[in-house]
C-alpha cells in the first residue's frame, strides 16, 4: 500500500528519480508491461453491424416486401433493381455513417486532457493514455489526475474527490503525512486518483497505477461522459422527417386510391405508390446533416477550434456577441517589464538602482512570489511572472540562486478572485511574507509604505500619488503589479488571512503585452458581420481601455466598467447599461456570469471565453464557451463548447465564419432534397389526378432517387465557403430553415421540376402517339437532369453561378457529371435500359429535354438578378 511507506521508499521501489523522472526508454519499456493508461471502453460497431443497422428502417422493409411483391409476380428486374437500391443506399449509409464516426471519435481524442510529467529531466505535456508507473505527474489547480498517484510534494493541495467520496468539498492532501494500516480512499491524504480533479493549491506526484490498476478502473466506473451530439436543427429535421413521412405515405396512398377508381393495374399501381413514398421521403437528410456536421467540425480542427459540443456548430452562426478576455486572447501573452515605481518615482525599468533597499525588495518579491522558472535556454510558467524573472535576469539575479538563499516555507497560490499570490521566504533565521497582484488589491490588505528604506503608515495622500502612477501606467496599457511584504518572526500555520494582511507596499512594475497582431482585422470583420466583441479581463481598467481603443473594441472610457461598480447596481440596472458597454474590468469570475446574463436577457447570443477552474460556470451559462487549449485548465475545458487550440480571438471569428456556412450548407442541401422529392411527388400526382398514363415506373423513381439524394446533395452540403458570409447580420435562432426566400423557392421548385417533367412526358406522347415508354423516357430524364442543373443555382441564393464561381465546388460539378453520365447509360446500353424499360432517345429528343431540364437553372437564376435588382 503506497500510502503507507514515505516518499523516498516509494520513489525506490518504483526506480524513479524524482528531480529526473523516466527517460523516454524506460517509459517505452514501461508502457509495454502495463499498457496504455486508459479504462476498457465499449466495443465500437464492426462495418458489418453498421451494415445490418441500416437495413432496419421502415422504408427498408417497405422496399424488401416491393421487391418480393415483383418477385413473386415474375417481374424479376424490378426485383433485382429494387435489391440493388437497397444494397446501395446502405452502403452511401454506412460510408457517410462511419467518416462521421470517426471524425466524432477524432475530436473526442483531441479533447482527452493532457498530463505534464518529468521525463529525462524536463517538464513536457503528453497524452494522459501515455502515462505509466514511475511517471512524476505535476499537478496545478484546474488539472484532471491522470492516474493514481502517491504525491511526493503538495503546497495547500486540495483535490475534488466527489466521485469517490460523495463528498462535494474538496479534501486537503499533503505529501507529508503517512497513514498507517489500511484506510479507504477517502482517508489516503497523501494520494491523488485518477479522474479526480486539482482545485487549489499545487503539487508533485508520482505515478503508482495508470489504467484498469488505477482506483477508478477497479470499480470499472466508466466516467466517460455522454456526449449529447445531436443539435437543435438535427431535432427538428427529425421531426420535419417524421411529418414528411406520414404526409408522403398520405399521398402516395391517395394516389393508390384513385387510380384503382380509375381501374389501373393494381400491382403496377401498389409498386409505383411504394416507390413514390421511398423517393418523397428524404431518407438520407439525416446522413447529410451528419457528415456536413463532422467535415465542418474537422475543418475547424484545421482552423485551431475543437467543437467539443456538436450543437455549438449551429448555435456560432447565430453569436452576435464575443465575449473575449484580454491576456493572451487579444494580447500576446508576451510581457516586458518596462516601467516601475518605488520611492515615489515612475522611472523606466533600465533607470532601476539595485542599490537602493526598496528597489532591492521589490526585485525580491517579484522574483521570490514566484512559480516561473527562466533561463536564456528556457522559460515555463505563466508569462506575467515569466516577465518578473527575466526582468531580475537583467541585474544577473536568477531564481534558483535567490530561492536557494532565500527557501519558500509556505505559500498561497495565485486565484483570480483575490488577485494575489503570496509566499513566506526565509532571510537568516526570521521571514519574510511577500505578496504581488493587482494594485487595489494590494492596497487594501496594506497598512504602511517603504519609502527610500524607510517605513512610514500608508496614507490617503499616499495612496493617491500611487494610484496616479498606476493611471499613467495603464494609460500607456502597461499591466500593473504591485509587490508588498512584511516581517515575521516564525513562519505562520495559518493560511491567508495571517498572510494576506498589514503589508508594507513596496512599490510596482508595469508590464506591456502588446496585442496579437491580427486580432485588429477579426474585430473590424466581426463588426461588419454584426458581431459585437466585448472584452472581459482581470487587469485594471484604464490599462484594458487602453488595449480595447487601439484594437476598435471601444472608443469611449464611458463604455468600460470595472467589476466593483458591476457589484453597485442591481440586476435590472445592469441588464439596461449592458448595452452600451464593451470593456469590463477589474472582473472576477463571477462577474463573468452575470455579465452573460445580462447580453442574454436582450435576446443576444453570447460566447464567452474561459481558462480557469472558475470560468466554467460563466462557460456553461453563455450559448458558446470558449475555453482556451494552451492556458486552459481541464475544467474550463470539460465546461466548453469549443476549445481554441492557439487560444487567439481570430480563432472565434473563423469559427462563427466557420458556423454560418455549415448551416447554409445544410440548408442548401435540405432545400435541393425537398424541392426535388416535391418535384416526383407533383409528377405522378397530378398525371394520375388527370387519369393520364403514368409517366414514371417505380424502378424510375427509385433511380432518381438515388442520383440525385446521395451525391449532389453531399456536394451542396460541402460547398466552400461564401466569402460574402461575413458581410450578413447572424442568423435568427429563432427563424426556420424554411424562412426568408426558402419558403417561396422551395415549393416554386418543386412545382417547376414536376411541371417540366410532365410537359416532357407530354410531348413525348404527342411525338410519339403508339410508345408510351418513349414518352417515358424523356420525362424519366428531365426528372433526373433538371434536379441535377437546378443544384447549380441552390448554391447562393443572390448571387448567380458566375459570380460565386461555376466550377468553384468541384464535388458538386463532379456530382452532375457522374449522374448525367449514369442517366444516358440507363437509357443508351441496351441490357441495362431493357431492365429499365426505356427507349434510346433521339440526337432530338436529347436537344429538348436537355433543354427543358435547364428551365429551372434559368428561371432560378432570372429570379435572382430581378432580387439583387431590387436590393439596389
Ligand atoms: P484576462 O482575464 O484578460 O486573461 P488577466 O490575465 O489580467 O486578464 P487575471 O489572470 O485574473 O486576469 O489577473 C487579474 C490581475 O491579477 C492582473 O491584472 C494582475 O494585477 C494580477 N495578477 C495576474 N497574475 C498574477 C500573478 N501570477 N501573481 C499575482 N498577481 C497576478
Amino acid at each position: 500500500m503506497w500510502y503507507t511507506k514515505n516518499t523516498s521508499e516509494v520513489l525506490k521501489d518504483l526506480n524513479v528519480d524524482e528531480s529526473i523522472g523516466l527517460s523516454t526508454e524506460e517509459a517505452k519499456k514501461r508502457i509495454e508491461k502495463y499498457g496504455e493508461n486508459k479504462l476498457a471502453s465499449k466495443k465500437k460497431k464492426s462495418i458489418f453491424q453498421l451494415f445490418l443497422a441500416q437495413l432496419a428502417d421502415f422504408m427498408i422493409y417497405i422496399l424488401l416486401a416491393a421487391a418480393l411483391i415483383s418477385g413473386i409476380m415474375g417481374e424479376i428486374s424490378d426485383a433485382i433493381i429494387i435489391i440493388i437500391v437497397i444494397l446501395v443506399n446502405a452502403i452511401v449509409g454506412v460510408v457517410q455513417e462511419s467518416k462521421a464516426e470517426k471524425a466524432l471519435e477524432a475530436l473526442k481524442e483531441l479533447s482527452t486532457p493532457k498530463a505534464v510529467v518529468k521525463r529525462n529531466g524536463e517538464l513536457t505535456e503528453i497524452p494522459s493514455e501515455e502515462v505509466v508507473p514511475g511517471d512524476i505527474v505535476i499537478i496545478d489547480a484546474g488539472r484532471y489526475i491522470p492516474a493514481d498517484l502517491r504525491l511526493i510534494e503538495s503546497a495547500n493541495l486540495k483535490m475534488e474527490e466527489s466521485a469517490f467520496t460523495g463528498e462535494s468539498v474538496p479534501a486537503d492532501k499533503d505529501a507529508n503525512v503517512i497513514i498507517e494500516g489500511k484506510v479507504g480512499v477517502g482517508d489516503q491524504h497523501n494520494m491523488v486518483f485518477m479522474s479526480t480533479l486539482a482545485t487549489y493549491g499545487r503539487g508533485i506526484g508520482v505515478v503508482v497505477g495508470t489504467g484498469m490498476d488505477t482506483e477508478i478502473g477497479k470499480i470499472a466506473k466508466m466516467l466517460d461522459e455522454e456526449v449529447e451530439d445531436s443539435t437543435p436543427l438535427q431535432k427538428k429535421l427529425e421531426q420535419l422527417g417524421k411529418y414528411l413521412g406520414i404526409g408522403s405515405i398520405g399521398i402516395c396512398f391517395f394516389i393508390f386510391i384513385v387510380s384503382m377508381f380509375q381501374k389501373r393495374d393494381v400491382f403496377e399501381m401498389l409498386l409505383t405508390s411504394i416507390s413514390l413514398a421511398v423517393a418523397a421521403i428524404p431518407e438520407g437528410l439525416p446522413a447529410i446533416v451528419a457528415i456536413v456536421l463532422a467535415m465542418g467540425v474537422q475543418r475547424m480542427i484545421k482552423e485551431n477550434a475543437i467543437i467539443r459540443k456538436l450543437p455549438a456548430v449551429e448555435t456560432l452562426g447565430s453569436v452576435n456577441i464575443i465575449c473575449s478576455d484580454k491576456t493572451g486572447t487579444l494580447t500576446q501573452n508576451k510581457m516586458t517589464v518596462t516601467k516601475f515605481y518605488a520611492n515615489d518615482k515612475l522611472l523606466h525599468i533600465e533607470d532601476l538602482d539595485f542599490n537602493l533597499e526598496t528597489n532591492k525588495l521589490l526585485i525580491e518579491c517579484m522574483m521570490l512570489c514566484n512559480d516561473a522558472t527562466y533561463s536564456e535556454s528556457s522559460k515555463t510558467g505563466d508569462p506575467t511572472e515569466i516577465a518578473l524573472l527575466e526582468a531580475g535576469f537583467k541585474y544577473d539575479i536568477t531564481k534558483d540562486i535567490i530561492n536557494a538563499e532565500h527557501k519558500r516555507i509556505d505559500e498561497v497560490p495565485f486565484d483570480s478572485d483575490r488577485k494575489l499570490m503570496s509566499t513566506v521566504n526565509s532571510y537568516g533565521q526570521k521571514y519574510k511574507v511577500f505578496t504581488k497582484g493587482a494594485i487595489d488589491s494590494i492596497l487594501k490588505i496594506s497598512t504602511k509604505l517603504m519609502l527610500n528604506g524607510q517605513i512610514l503608515d500608508l496614507t490617503e495622500n499616499m495612496k493617491k500619488d500611487i494610484l496616479k502612477a498606476v493611471d499613467l501606467m495603464s494609460d500607456d496599457a502597461l499591466r500593473v503589479l504591485a509587490g508588498a511584504y512584511k516581517d515575521i518572526d516564525a513562519p505562520p500555520h495559518i493560511g491567508l488571512d495571517e498572510i494576506e494582511k498589514d503589508l508594507i507596499f513596496i512599490g510596482m512594475v508595469g508590464m506591456i503585452d502588446p496585442p496579437r497582431l491580427e486580432v485588429k482585422d477579426s474585430i473590424s470583420l466581426c463588426k461588419n458581420a454584426g458581431i459585437t466583441p466585448v472584452m472581459i479581463t482581470g487587469d485594471y481598467k484604464n490599462t484594458a481601455f487602453a488595449i480595447a481603443k487601439e484594437l476598435g473594441i471601444a472608443d469611449s472610457l464611458n463604455q468600460s466598467i470595472s467589476g466593483e461598480d458591476i457589484d453597485k447596481l442591481n440586476d435590472e440596472d445592469f441588464s439596461n447599461k449592458v448595452r452600451d458597454l464593451r470593456v469590463f474590468a477589474r472582473v472576477s469570475p463571477e462577474h463573468k456570469v452575470k455579465i452573460v446574463k445580462a447580453f442574454k436577457s436582450h435576446g443576444n447570443i453570447v460566447s464567452m471565453t474561459g481558462d480557469g477552474v472558475n470560468d466554467a460556470p460563466s462557460l456553461k451559462a453563455a450559448d458558446i464557451g470558449v475555453a482556451m487549449g494552451i492556458t486552459g485548465t481541464d475544467v474550463a475545458k470539460g465546461a466548453a463548447d469549443m476549445v481554441l487550440t492557439d487560444d487567439n480571438f481570430t480563432t472565434i471569428v473563423s469559427a462563427v465564419e466557420e458556423g454560418r456556412n455549415i448551416f447554409s450548407n445544410i440548408k442548401k442541401s435540405i432545400v435541393f432534397l425537398l424541392s426535388c422529392n416535391l418535384g416526383e411527388i407533383i409528377t405522378l400526382f397530378v398525371a394520375i389526378l388527370l387519369n393520364w398514363d403514368s409517366p414514371l415506373l417505380p424502378i424510375h423513381l427509385l433511380w432518381v432517387n438515388l442520383i440525385t439524394d446521395s451525391l449532389p446533395a453531399l456536394a451542396l452540403g460541402v460547398d466552400p465557403g461564401d466569402k460574402g458570409v461575413m458581410d450578413l447580420p447572424p442568423r435568427n435562432p429563432k427563424e426556420s430553415i424554411f424562412g426568408g426566400s426558402t419558403k417561396l423557392m422551395l415549393p416554386l421548385n418543386g412545382i417547376l421540376i414536376g411541371a417540366l417533367t410532365l410537359v416532357a412526358f407530354r410531348v413525348g406522347e404527342y411525338l410519339y402517339p403508339n410508345s408510351v415508354p418513349h414518352a417515358r423516357t424523356m420525362a424519366f430524364v428531365v426528372l433526373s437532369v433538371s434536379q441535377l442543373f437546378y443544384a447549380l443555382s441552390i448554391r447562393n441564393d443572390r448571387k448567380s453561378i458566375f459570380q460565386i464561381g461555376l466550377f468553384s465546388n468541384r464535388f458538386l460539378i463532379i456530382a452532375i457529371i457522374i449522374g448525367i453520365i449514369l442517366q444516358a447509360s440507363v437509357i443508351t446500353i441496351t441490357p441495362i435500359a431493357e431492365l429499365f424499360k426505356v427507349y434510346s432517345l433521339t440526337l432530338k429528343d436529347w436537344g429538348f429535354v436537355i433543354l427543358l431540364s435547364l428551365v429551372p437553372l434559368v428561371i432560378n437564376e432570372l429570379l435572382k438578378i430581378i432580387l439583387r435588382n431590387k436590393e439596389i
